[in-house]
């Protein structure tokens, strides 16, 4: 039999119940033939060379999570501190084995001085949550800005600038298997150059030892309701659970 139109039963319940977590509760025709034929099962899933993955000994000395808030502090670095209620560290294990990153907080994230709770953050739970079946409080969640830009606009480049040494302080503390970069400025900010987020989501790139997997934003798939593209974040995150085992989680 064609190996493309073989019937992968556990994936396709899988896919289903993905789908289902991320608020679609039925699939056209079209779609439902090609999640029956997706040809990967989560143990054959191709994974990238090892020798990518591995930290150099000095990257290990890291500080922890709590001795980085105390270094923000009241932190003043950019333009951001005017006008945030509160500073969004981020949250989530000290020790994940999965961190996403996302962009900056938005106005319920500024509120509560936490991340990804507003529409974005409830669709992203659900993924993590019914979709990868991990709970969300074994992931760790932060983003690339940690204080709110006004009117939700893009962090400037000055802002991404100063708060980078904190993100970069934080993926080095949980010092996780996998980050997935929520989003087309996450994946820029971690790739050094302009991501074209459509095409390059789903392939695998190294940051500074750390394997990153690029998928759409939350955001996006709440502006973009399609099957579609719940399917591609689907995919993205499968290869991430085929990556770090069920056993890492
Ligand atoms: N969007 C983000 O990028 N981050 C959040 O914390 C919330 C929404």
């Amino acid at each position: 039999m064609d190996e493309r139109n073989k019937q992968t039963p556990d994936n396709l319940s899988l896919y289903l119940e993905f789908m289902k977590g991320a608020g679609i509760d039925f699939i056209p025709a079209r779609n439902l033939a090609k999640a029956t034929s997706l040809s990967t099962t989560l143990e054959t899933v191709k994974t990238p060379p090892e020798e990518k993955i591995k930290l150099k000994p000095e990257d290990k000395s890291t500080s922890s999570l709590e001795d980085i808030v105390k270094e923000m502090g009241d932190c003043k670095q950019c333009k951001l501190s005017k006008e945030r209620k509160n500073i969004v560290f981020g949250e989530g294990s000290p020790k994940a084995t999965i961190l996403f990153i996302g962009e900056g907080p938005g106005k319920d994230e500024d509120e509560q001085g936490r991340p990804f709770v507003g529409r974005a953050g409830q669709l992203l739970t659900d993924i993590i949550e019914k979709g990868m079946k991990i709970k969300r409080e074994s992931v760790y969640i932060c983003n690339l800005v940690k204080c709110r830009p006004p009117e939700n606009r893009n962090p400037d480049k000055d802002e991404l600038a100063a708060c980078r040494p904190f993100l970069d302080k934080q993926i080095r503390s949980v010092s996780p298997k996998v980050i997935i970069a929520l989003g087309k400025l996450a994946s820029s900010t971690l790739r050094g150059r302009d991501v074209k987020i459509t095409q390059e989501r789903g392939e695998w790139f190294d940051y500074e030892g750390f394997k990153v997997m690029p998928t759409y934003h939350p955001s996006y798939l709440l502006r973009n309701y399609t099957p579609s593209a719940r399917k591609d974040v689907f995919e993205d995150v499968k290869k991430v659970l085929a990556y770090i085992g069920s056993k890492a989680v």
